[in-house]
């Protein structure tokens, strides 16, 4: 997908294609995005995750480096494009080998996104160029769907060559998660619970994420000791780091949802609390909560969404005027060059952002006759914007929004 642009680009939430690795015997992942593993047993592979649409072929060659044996069970840990999308080239080899098709394994409620992601293919094309800075002629959306054989509510174990496969649901970044424990191995393939980054659990562009119940997975899995731990995205987590990674991150959510909660019981609104809350030095610094992903405020608006409604506490708000309307009122007090010229000097002082709400009003006013300085000055403020953000889905946001400005100042 995106292709790394900057330094902060390549933090392993991006990895470059890593290849197939052993971690013990019978147990290796492929870093891709997102990662993949497999276990080899007597009774055939099971596979744990397949990447996106392009890395099918990858995957199954590398499958192929370690073992001819037949693919038994391949497991989603969620129905994310990432994730549940290089299948086809397992299934495609399966027949082609006269194997007996693989079984698809996952939570019930994959079933369900899938059935959202065909019914809303165009948003989804629409939010997810956006999002990973898809190029344009490239499809941002994959056409071809293989829903699970087997889907479950709580919880599903089977056993394969000596092997067991504890599946459990969870719900964090998706309503329909899997994490996996293989208790004689101990290993957890914790999906995208886990993928070194500050949790993705407030994307601007998607539905509801769950941050409770995220720390309630997470704990879960520290309580099994593990010894690896393979996540969704970025290096392999071994031994007694995984405690610590997946502890920390359970209690960087549940301080966020306590504080906003607390201040939502003392009738707070969501401006008050995004000035207020940040997540406490100690996991602000940890390199695997680094907001390269997602980002504790878009964090706090999802909490802020989960347990209140849209309005602001500005009853001006509640039926506004039109953004075109406010505009052409400002900019008949000020003219247009006294508030572009601030805007510059807002620019010139570091302040951003103030410059660029200033400059809106100049581009939503219908009367503005020439437009051409007011984009170019908006397309350099978004673009220092994303020189400022770590996070790759803000950065995209303000990269897209430039690349915009400044094809309408031509
Ligand atoms: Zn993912």
């Amino acid at each position: 997908m995106a292709k790394p642009k900057n330094k902060s680009q390549t933090q392993p939430v991006f990895p470059q294609y890593k290849g197939v690795e052993e971690l013990i015997p019978q147990v290796y992942s492929i870093t891709t995005f997102g990662n993949v593993g497999f276990i080899v047993t007597e009774e055939g592979v099971v596979v744990v995750d397949t990447a996106i649409h392009q890395f099918g072929e990858l995957i199954r060659n590398d499958i192929r480096k370690v073992t001819d044996a037949p693919i038994h069970s391949i497991i989603y840990t969620h129905g994310h494009y990432d994730h549940a999308f290089g299948v086809w080239a397992l299934l495609k080899e399966a027949e082609e080998r006269g194997d007996p098709k693989p079984r698809i394994i996952a939570h019930e409620n994959v079933v369900k996104r899938f059935n959202r992601y065909q019914e809303l293919q165009g948003q989804q094309e629409f939010i997810n160029r956006i999002q990973f800075s898809v190029p344009d002629g490239t499809s941002a959306v994959p056409k071809e769907y293989h829903y699970p054989d087997l889907t479950y509510h709580d919880r599903l174990s089977f056993r394969l060559g000596g092997l067991t496969f504890e599946l459990r649901f969870g719900m964090g970044e998706t309503d329909d998660a899997t994490w996996i424990w293989i208790p004689e191995k101990k290993v957890i393939f914790s999906g995208d619970f886990l993928l070194w980054s500050f949790p993705n659990l407030g994307n601007p562009f998607k539905v509801q994420r769950y941050e409770t119940e995220w720390a309630d997975a997470l704990e879960q899995m520290a309580s099994l000791h593990p010894q690896i731990l393979v996540p969704g995205h970025g290096p392999v987590i071994r031994g007694e780091k995984i405690k610590k990674v997946c502890l920390n991150t359970a209690r960087a959510l549940r301080y966020l949802h306590e504080e906003v909660v607390k201040r939502l019981n003392q009738g707070a609104w969501i401006e008050q609390i995004l000035e207020e809350v940040q997540l406490p030095e100690d996991l602000a610094k940890k390199s695997y909560l680094a907001p390269i992903y997602g980002c504790p405020t878009f964090a706090i608006h999802a909490i802020y969404r989960r347990y209140a409604g849209w309005y602001d506490g500005n009853p001006s708000h509640l039926f506004p005027s039109k953004t075109a309307d406010i505009a052409k009122e400002i900019v008949n007090l000020t003219g247009t060059e006294a508030l572009l010229n601030r805007a510059k000097a807002l620019k010139e002082a570091g302040e951003i952002q103030l410059a660029l709400h200033l400059v809106d009003f100049i581009i939503y006013n219908p009367e503005t006759a020439d437009l051409k300085e007011a984009h170019e000055l908006k397309a350099e403020l978004l673009q220092a914007k994303a020189e400022q953000t770590t996070s790759f889905i803000a950065r995209n946001i303000f990269l897209n929004g430039a690349r915009r400005e400044y094809q309408l100042a031509k």
